[in-house]
């Protein structure tokens, strides 16, 4: 019996609301290691990694941390309006971030490694909550990590959120950390900006979903997104596309040599009006976009596992 119907049905879009809102307006207006809300100990990005990780050590996944240094972009206004940001001003100071690992080890393949990946950080040069940009896809790999919390695996299922609004990228270190141990990395999804789309799709009510691949590898991880939307009846409008060369998060381990690495991402080009601007707030993200996708995502992963 396939048991990925049952899995998909467990992915739940009030929580992926509740999540969304919690890290992108309230309690957390920011995920950014510069920004503190006032009063607070802990940086608005550190109070997000404390609760992402409370959320997963209470569906019984240990989390693990990994230190990175990174700074604040600069930001220059001059810039187009979705790309103000700048190489950080001289002498900027630098913060200590995390990434955050939780992975269910396989049962009878366990150095086989799915890995699920999200950044979870919001534009550090600018008061942006980053609501699409990228708390609907940490409140996705978060929400898989929950439906899938009592699926026997037979492969290792990990979950990274990382970083990719502050410099450097937190993925880098987390890519190439994986190379040096030698991970077998069988299957790799970066989860970002599920659902984000053009003003006129959201009138329309258009469903996107983008995955893009970059090596040829990668093709078969993309196919694999538009197979299970049709078996299953997800819903999405899904495509797949090769990119031009290496980028976000997933670019980060091509460039350590994990050549099928690929990014789910609502439209593309990214049509998200308030793309990096103050505007991207969890009112406006559809839901039952983030679902689909999430939804779909889930059923890949779950097809990777059980092809042996
Ligand atoms: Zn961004």
């Amino acid at each position: 019996m396939d048991i990925i119907p049952d899995l998909i049905g467990k992915v739940s879009e009030a929580q992926l609301k509740r999540s969304v809102f919690h890290l992108s307006q309230n309690p957390l207006p920011f995920r950014k290691a510069n920004y503190t809300v006032p009063g607070h100990a802990k940086s608005t990005l550190d109070e997000a990694d404390d609760w992402i990780e409370e959320q997963l050590k209470s569906r019984g996944y240990p989390v693990e941390r990994e230190a990175c240094r990174v700074q604040a972009f600069g930001f220059d206004p001059s810039k187009p309006k979705h790309h103000t940001y700048a190489p950080p001003a001289p002498g900027a100071p630098f913060y200590t971030v995390h990434n955050l690992y939780a992975e269910k080890r396989g049962a009878s393949r366990p150095d086989e490694i799915i890995l699920l990946l999200a950044h979870k950080d919001s534009q550090s040069w600018t008061d942006c909550p980053g609501a699409y940009d990228n708390a609907v896809g940490t409140a996705a790999v978060m929400e898989i990590a929950r439906a899938l919390s009592d699926y026997p695996n037979r492969k290792t299922i990990r979950y990274l959120f990382c970083n990719e609004e502050h410099t450097p990228w937190t993925s880098v270190t987390a890519a190439r950390n994986a190379r040096e141990r030698g991970d077998d990395l069988v299957a790799i999804y970066n989860l970002d900006g599920l659902g984000g789309k053009s003003d006129a799709d959201h009138v329309s009510g258009r469903k996107p979903a983008f995955t893009l691949y970059t090596e040829p590898e990668g093709k078969p991880f993309a196919d694999l997104m538009a197979e299970v939307n049709d078996f299953y009846r997800i819903g999405l409008e899904q495509s797949s596309l090769q990119r031009p060369q290496p980028g976000d998060d997933d670019g980060s381990f091509v460039n350590a040599g994990y050549k099928h690495a690929v990014i789910n991402i609502g439209s593309f080009p990214y049509g998200d009006s308030e793309y990096h601007l103050a505007g991207d707030v969890p009112e406006r993200v559809d839901f039952a976009n983030v679902r689909m996708a999430a939804q779909a995502t889930l059923a890949a992963v779950v097809r990777v596992d059980q092809n042996v």
